[in-house]
């Protein structure tokens, strides 16, 4: 994921936006879009609404800085509330990039453990329901050791939270490890790998997994052709199984299949293209999970532009909302 820094022109910030006067249509589908949070966590929330979605992503902290950020409480109660009166389900939260639990240097390690400690306070005073982590790169050592450290580290972080008590939702903080473009030593360019992680994490913290089409596609995976998409999703049923992949990244591809080049485009103007997109949104195998972009906001407007291409791809069978209070 990568340049969504925020608004340029800061008149197109969508809480600059007059007020809705009727709530914006939705799908029976969770879509949304990675959200700044600028002006604290709560202004995210105001902004995905504004924006059409029943769901978003945010970053509860800077995601390049080291420096941690702690939560006022009259923030998260903000947050709670316009998800509760928005009807914003799930809330997801990326981990800062910086973070690496893979690795084999050990100061780097306890800086990642520390932050990444941080990451789970923060989804849980936010009562946020996923954390997505990209399980790291391993460089300096075996494969399978890094997978062994990504686990451990993971279980470390976590030790005296308690990640399954759950604030808006009976489920608590699920941890989501997020397939990677599969760039050299990164863990997490395969489904197996993420499945093995999942595996090795089973019964230490709540987890699930997180699948991005954009790095699906340059990891090497056919979801354009009918008969690719077929097969990949087979194998992804089969390594890491529908029912833990609880977030799509929704991005178009800027680079070929199989280029490992992580560059995200808008939805429908990549090497994906709508129909992509289209298959995913109608599968009722996929219909718990929620679809979020991470798409670039290279002009104002382009972040409402995705989510709206996003909805217009839900069959209208599945269009119909129920009248909202607001
Ligand atoms: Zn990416
Ligand atoms: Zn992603």
């Amino acid at each position: 994921m990568q340049n969504m820094a925020g608004f340029r022109p800061s008149e197109r910030d969508p809480l600059t936006w007059p007020a809705l006067k009727t709530a914006p249509p939705r799908t029976s589908r969770r879509i949304g879009i990675h959200t700044s949070i600028a002006g604290g966590v709560d202004n995210a929330a105001k902004r995905a609404y504004r924006l059409g979605c029943n769901t978003f992503q945010i970053f509860s902290t800077s995601p390049r800085q080291w420096a941690p950020y702690i939560l006022g409480r009259p923030q998260c109660e903000a947050m709670n509330r316009l998800r509760r009166d928005y009807d914003l389900k799930p809330l997801v939260i990326h981990c800062n990039y910086l973070i690496n639990l893979a690795g084999a240097n050990d100061s780097f390690r306890r800086k990642s453990i520390a932050t990444f400690r941080g990451e789970l306070e923060r989804g849980l005073a936010l009562c946020a329901d996923y954390l997505v982590l990209h399980p790291g790169s391993f460089r300096g050592s075996s494969r399978e050791e890094g997978l062994q450290r990504v686990a451990s580290a993971i279980e470390e972080a976590a030790q005296g939270l308690n990640l399954s008590d759950g604030g808006l939702n009976d489920r608590g903080l699920t941890l989501l490890i997020e397939n990677t473009a599969g760039a050299e030593f990164s863990l997490g360019g395969t489904f197996e790998q993420v499945a093995e992680l999942l595996e090795l994490l089973r019964g230490r913290v709540p987890v699930g997994a997180c699948i991005d089409t954009c790095h699906t596609h340059v990891a090497g995976y056919d979801i354009v052709t009918n008969d690719g998409r077929d097969l990949t999703l087979r194998y992804l049923d089969q390594t890491i199984g529908f029912n833990n992949v609880r977030v799509w990244h929704c991005n178009d591809a800027k680079a070929d299949r199989g280029s490992r080049l992580d560059r995200h485009e808008h939805i429908g103007q990549g090497r994906l293209g709508l129909d992509v997109f289209r298959a995913l949104l109608n599968d009722r195998r996929l219909e718990q999970a929620a679809f979020i972009a991470e798409t670039p906001i290279d002009d104002p407007g382009d972040d409402l532009r995705n989510v709206e291409t996003l909805k217009k791809l839900v069959d209208s069978g599945h269009r119909v909302q129920k009248p909202r209070r607001r």
